[in-house]
């Protein structure tokens, strides 16, 4: 089973409908052990952030006061971000000085724009054939890898499938075999760890990455998976990790690993 959850949003993420608190008690009273929340931080202009900019210095404080509260033997609470990459190097420098006066215990490193478009809405496909929208978003992914500041997970490979409007909107491994490998050496190379996320969506997978994905990341050495939900109340938190830790187990994998301030824990599956 899988007792982690490493990537949920409160309401100090403007798209959260529930307060820290209730969120943090809601992955207690689920049975995990290990919970993560990571506000989005974005750094990049205004016109292109996703949702409104966190208010960091608030979120740490209450995280810090909840993980005094709240941690124990059996249940270990982490304050994380959800850094939006940016290729402007003013985002990119925001987002390293924020790491730095902050701390993050974890940071999850997500592309939710590509080529000046949230690649979550339709405009962002307009005119676009599927291998087109879909191999700029992971020429972008590939781009994020090389980041400046300080990350632990890879979030939502295959977010661009979320929204897509095409008939067939799964994002296939072998459409892109030779991205996916750059992207997935590299993850490996860099020590990393690979998200599995369960807000999938309607984009033809359960989960995402999906799971031809992952057999490839596993064939290539890769061992290092996260688990998150992506939820932003309290009844997602944990979901389909049943589902998850079924596929994990068939291709091979016997672990979750957790990360907390540049160490790395693992939890059997
Ligand atoms: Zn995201
Ligand atoms: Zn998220």
């Amino acid at each position: 089973m899988i007792v982690s959850d490493m990537h949920t949003h409160s309401s100090f993420s403007s798209d959260g409908r529930a307060s820290l608190s209730d969120m943090v008690a809601a992955a207690k009273a689920i049975g995990l052990r290990c919970y993560g929340v990571t506000e989005h931080i974005h750094g990049d202009e205004p016109s292109l952030a996703q949702y409104g900019e966190t208010d960091a210095a608030a979120y740490f404080a209450c995280a810090r006061a909840l993980q005094e509260r709240e941690c124990g033997e059996n249940f270990s609470f982490f304050a994380g971000g959800e850094y939006n990459y940016a290729p402007d190097p003013r985002a990119l420098d925001y987002l390293v000085a924020l790491s730095e006066k902050y701390r993050p215990d974890f940071v999850v490193n997500s592309v939710h724009n590509v080529d000046g478009a949230k690649c979550c809405h339709f405009s962002y496909f307009e005119g676009k054939s599927k291998q087109r929208a879909y191999g700029r978003y992971l020429e972008e992914v590939r781009r994020s890898l090389d980041a400046p500041y300080p990350y632990d997970i890879v979030g939502h490979l295959g977010y661009v499938s979320r929204s897509a409007p095409y008939a067939d909107k799964k994002l296939r491994y072998d459409e892109f075999a030779d991205l996916f490998d750059e992207i997935l050496r590299t993850v490996i190379r860099r020590g990393v760890i690979l998200e599995v996320n369960t807000a999938a969506s309607n984009s033809g997978s359960e989960f995402l990455p999906d799971a031809d994905v992952l057999a490839r990341y596993f064939e290539l050495g890769g061992r290092k998976i996260s688990f998150g939900s992506d939820a932003h109340y309290p009844s997602r938190i944990g979901e389909k990790r049943e589902l998850v830790c079924e596929q994990l187990a068939a291709i091979g994998f016997t672990e979750i690993t957790v990360p907390n301030r540049g160490t790395h824990i693992t939890i059997g599956l």
